[in-house]
């Protein structure tokens, strides 16, 4: 038993335990290998408008220093607890790994509705959250980013914060800032490019074209920018869901108005009532690619034999659960999974870029950031589908298997201290 139990650490575990059995990894190496190495807990007092003051929990969970700094978003959502941390901390270790950046996985969040916050109240979170973290993060020990509830005002809030306690700026201290605070072109758009890409690729190689259809579950960062960049390569985009709404046209989306409303109203609802669809059933709608871009563990094995798309692009973390895998193995020939650690990677690839960027005090251009971000999930991709036809194995174990015998290797090389 540990403080981290429950679902989505449960599945994190159940995951690693497949991998460490198709490596045949000894029992005694395995806890040391998957193990968060630290996580942090803090209270986060806030001032609301109302004059009271709310308590907010925040955690930071670090998985392994064994490779580099740890890196990993920040998360701010009512469903955050520390044991989700832990297991968003331990993918981000394969993610990094996979790619090949010298990181170990972290993740941090704060149990709280963003939504229900103003402005004020949030940046007062925000600033509160990362001075409790100053003793514990640093651009050599521990790099945040945005997640789930989080965004470019967040990350400039943290970045002041860390800032202004050291007395000079300190842009790496986090990643994902606006251009203007020390953030990088194409950060941004990166997750939902880096997506994009990949199914490109992948319905290049499965020759799907002509008419092709999308389903993107989650319209943030990622889903929305993931939805416009496949809807400007002339995928019909039928359906999108948020946690407000669902909407489906088998015509096709009009993205790009899609996210001028998201933008000026801050959610998809009240784009249009004539198109309103169950959000439920979006998942299981036929089309050729389906992106689920938003939270965890929603194709679940139900989900996973009822699915009619060819691709499943995992722009979420940890959206598909082992049940579900044990399904899809079976259907791997209908179906072609790009696992979340590759698929969605774009994002944290960039992040890396920014923090070079930001250490070395020289900006690239747009075209280069995306251009290496290419290059790097290209070379992911095909040593994960070398892989994966080598071993008869599915892409996620694949995927995972590369990223954790990485980490193996450096803390073996390493050795145990003292
Ligand atoms: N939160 C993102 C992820 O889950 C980005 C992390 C980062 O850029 O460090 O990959």
């Amino acid at each position: 038993m540990t403080v981290y139990a429950g679902p989505v650490f449960d599945m994190a575990v159940q995951q690693f335990d497949v991998i460490a059995d198709h490596l045949s990894i000894p029992t005694d190496e395995r806890e040391r290998i998957l193990m968060p190495k630290r996580s942090i807990t803090v209270s986060c007092p806030v001032h609301r408008d109302d004059g009271s003051i709310t308590v907010f929990e925040g955690y930071r969970v670090q998985h392994h220093l064994t490779l580099g700094p740890t890196k990993g978003g920040t998360r701010f959502a009512p469903s955050v607890d520390i044991g989700e941390v832990a297991a968003l901390a331990i993918w981000m270790s394969w993610k990094c790994a996979l790619v090949g950046l010298p990181y170990g996985g972290a993740k941090g969040g704060v149990r709280v509705d963003p939504g229900s916050m103003s402005m004020r109240e949030l940046e007062g979170l925000s600033r509160r959250y990362m001075q409790e973290m100053i003793p514990f993060v640093g651009p050599r020990t521990d790099v945040m980013a945005p997640d789930m509830g989080t965004n470019e005002q967040v990350m400039a809030w943290f970045m002041d914060t860390y800032s202004m306690y050291q007395g000079n700026t300190v842009t790496e201290i986090v990643t994902g800032k606006p251009v203007s605070s020390g953030g990088t072109l194409g950060r941004r758009e990166a997750t939902g490019r880096g997506v994009a890409h990949l199914v490109r690729r992948v319905m290049n190689e499965l020759d799907i074209v002509g008419g092709a259809t999308a389903v993107v579950q989650g319209f943030g960062n990622v889903g929305s920018h993931a939805a416009l960049e496949l809807y400007n390569s002339g995928i019909k985009i039928i359906a999108v869901s948020d946690l407000t709404d669902a909407l489906y046209d088998r015509n096709g989306l009009d993205i790009p108005a899609l996210l001028r409303h998201a933008a000026a109203h801050g959610s998809i609802a009240g784009f249009s009532n004539q198109l309103r669809y169950d959000p439920a059933a979006i998942l299981t709608l036929p089309c050729d690619v389906l992106i689920p871009a938003a939270i965890e563990r929603v194709i679940d094995a139900h989900i996973a034999e009822n699915l009619k798309c060819r691709v499943l692009a995992e722009g979420a973390n940890g959206p598909t659960t082992p049940e579900a895998d044990l399904i899809l193995e079976k259907r791997q020939h209908e179906i072609f999974v790009i696992p979340d650690i590759l698929c969605n990677s774009g994002g944290v690839v960039v992040s890396y870029f920014e923090w070079v960027q930001d250490l070395q005090q020289l900006f690239w251009e747009e075209d280069e950031v995306t251009r290496r971000e290419y290059q790097i999930l290209d070379r992911a991709f095909a040593q994960m589908i070398g892989r994966a036809k080598k071993d008869r194995i599915p892409h996620r174990t694949a995927a995972m298997a590369i990223g954790v015998e990485k980490v193996r290797a450096g803390k073996a090389m390493r050795g145990l201290f003292p």
